[in-house]
Order: structure tokens, then sequence, then C-alpha cells
């Protein structure tokens, strides 16, 4: 048995869940029973709940060669809020289940709750409980948010005329994953002021933002995919098409760097790669909002109007378990 295995073996579950259970015990007012009894209680909202739930997985959703387990931690609660956000609610309770394989060490699980813990406070989320096993080989993570919102917003009310915004600049995580994924490769060297590194810390860290006024929005998702690949769920979803102008989509300056130094296409990552944690959503065109607007629902068919004013359909391109 090897040392890093012994210390988490020598803490044990119960040792394990005590000192985690030390570093959460920030809980709002609602928390009725925290974590250490055999279910947690929250005194109900007057607000409709929301209930979401997302899995990472090591070798899938993220790779221990280059990231921290504290940027991990991070990030596996910001997905969670990003699908709250998307229904238009404030995201409030989290539960956290893992299955940890032997190579991990106690301060690794502890770093991992840091990210969570401060993404958490800054949010104001509560730890209110989870399940701890053991995994043969990879680390998973499962987390489950509740939330509340008073009018929920969902992927089915897009209707013909609306316009279509997004709420941040697409495509600087794919970017940061290229980049992460080069870098581990040697194929690229960093110095610190490259643009490279905000790329990079979008992938890791990202930041969703909600929007602050829902009440005049048709329909919404969160940027987990890819532009083309969510849009194409609100056209399933609403039973319509879309309309997207390629000169319309923001990119950040650091992605246009980077994209041009890689003599690649900008335009690739902010359509096709995933996990900007951005929102996608549809409303009338005459709305007051600081989101970009990128196109227009029409009745059927979905198309692009590139840089040089030709159109072409698109495909739900992106990220798919499965394929
Ligand atoms: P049970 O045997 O009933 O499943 P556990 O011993 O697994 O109970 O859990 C004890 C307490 O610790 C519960 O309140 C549970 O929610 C909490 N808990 C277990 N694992 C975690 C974790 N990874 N993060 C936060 N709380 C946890
Ligand atoms: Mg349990």
């Amino acid at each position: 048995m090897s040392v890093k295995s012994n210390k988490l073996a020598e803490l044990g579950e119960f040792g394990l869940i005590k000192s985690l259970h030390a570093k959460c015990k920030d809980v709002s007012p609602d928390v009725l029973i925290g974590i250490g009894d055999d279910a947690a209680a929250i005194k109900p909202h007057k607000n409709n709940t929301l209930i979401t739930s997302d899995m990472m997985i090591e070798g899938v959703h993220f790779d221990l060669s280059f990231t921290t387990f504290h940027q991990l931690g991070h990030k596996f609660l910001a997905v969670n809020i990003s699908d709250i956000f998307a229904m238009g609610g404030v995201p409030k309770h989290f539960i956290v289940s893992m299955g940890i394989p032997p190579t991990i060490k106690i301060n690794d699980i502890k770093e991992l709750y840091s990210g969570i813990m401060r993404i958490a406070k800054q949010h104001k989320i509560s730890l209110i409980g989870g399940d701890t096993c053991k995994s043969p080989n990879d680390l998973i993570l499962s987390g489950t948010l509740l939330g509340h919102a008073k009018h929920a917003v969902t992927r089915r009310g897009a209707r013909e005329g609306d316009a279509i915004y997004v709420t941040a600049e697409l495509g600087d995580s794919a970017m940061g994953l290229n980049l992460l994924q080069k870098r581990q490769r040697k194929v690229l060297k960093f110095s610190h002021s490259s643009p490279g590194l905000k790329l990079m810390k979008n992938h890791l860290m990202p930041e969703p933002a909600p929007l602050k006024n829902t009440s005049k929005l048709t329909s919404m998702i969160d940027l987990s995919d890819g532009l083309l690949s969510d849009l194409s769920h609100i056209c399933d979803e609403s039973n319509v098409g879309a309309l997207i102008y390629e000169k319309n989509i923001p990119l950040s300056k650091e992605l246009k760097v980077m994209a041009k130094k890689l003599d690649m296409d900008p335009l690739h990552f902010a359509l096709k790669g995933g996990e900007d944690y951005a929102l996608l959503f549809t409303a009338p065109s005459n709305i007051k909002t600081s989101a970009f607007k990128i196109g227009e629902i029409t009745g059927k068919g979905r198309y692009i109007i590139d840089v040089n004013g030709s159109k072409r359909a698109f495909n739900p391109e992106g990220y798919d378990h499965f394929k």
C-alpha cells in the first residue's frame, strides 16, 4: 500500500466526513439540519424549488495532470450553479457525493472542498450533505444543487421574431482546454503575461453569472456543450428555427490573439467549443439588456450568416458523451 492511500485509510470514511463537516459549518438559517445526520432538513422556500445534478468524472470531465483540486472543486459547483442560473433561479443548497480512488490524499480532498466552499460562499450556498465511497480507479464527483425561482425560464418558450442573446464572450474555455492540452504535451510554452493564462483560467474556473431580470425572457439555457449544440436544444424544445450572425458573436481579444498565433479560427471555438457557462436566451428584440444580440428566432431551419454574408445551415455540433 502506498503512503498516499495509507493516509486516507488511516483517517477512514467517518474521520474524513468529520473533517469535511468542520469546513462546511457556515450554513444559512434556512438549513435546519445539515451534515451529520441521516438526512438534511431545510425550510421550504415560498417560490418553486429547482433541483439540478451534475457529475464530473476523472478522464471525462477533468484531467488531474492539469487541474488543481481547488480549481476542480470550484468548477464542480460552478457547473451546477450555471444550471440554476439557466432557469432564472437562485442557488441555495448543495449536496456532494464522491467516489474516491486510493491514489487521492486527504489534502487533495481538503483542497477540493476549499474550492467548493470558496465559490459556495461567494454565492451564499450552503453545503448540506453528501455521500462518500471508494472508487477503484477514478475520482467521481456528483453534485446536486437546490435553488428556487419565482418563475422558471425553460428551453421551451422561444417564439418566431424573438432575438437570440448570449451573456458573455464565447470560446475562451475551449481554447483554454486546447492550450492546457498543448502545454501538457509540451507543444506550447507560456510566459506569465500570456493571454493564454486568462483562457486557461476560464476553462478551469468558470464564473457563472445570473441575469438580473428574467421577466421578459422566453427561453434560456446555459452554454455547456457549445453554442450550436445548445441553441439547437432551444430550437428542438421550442419547435422553432434560428438564424445567427458570425459577426455578432462576441469573442475575447485573448481568444483572437491565441487563435491567430495557432493559425486557427476563433469562431470554431466560439461555435462548437463547450463549457463557457455563459447564458444563451431568447427575448423580444427591444428589451433592455447588456447581453450580446447574436441573431433571431425564425419559423424553421437553422442557419448561420458567415462573416462574408453567405448563409449556411448548421448542425448541433458540440460535445456529446456518446458520439
Ligand atoms: P449514511 O450512512 O446514512 O449514508 P453517511 O455516514 O454517509 O451516512 O453520512 C453522514 C453524514 O455526512 C450525512 O449527513 C451526509 O450527508 C454527510 N456526508 C457524507 N459524505 C459527505 C460529503 N462528501 N460531503 C458532505 N457531506 C457528506
Ligand atoms: Mg452515506
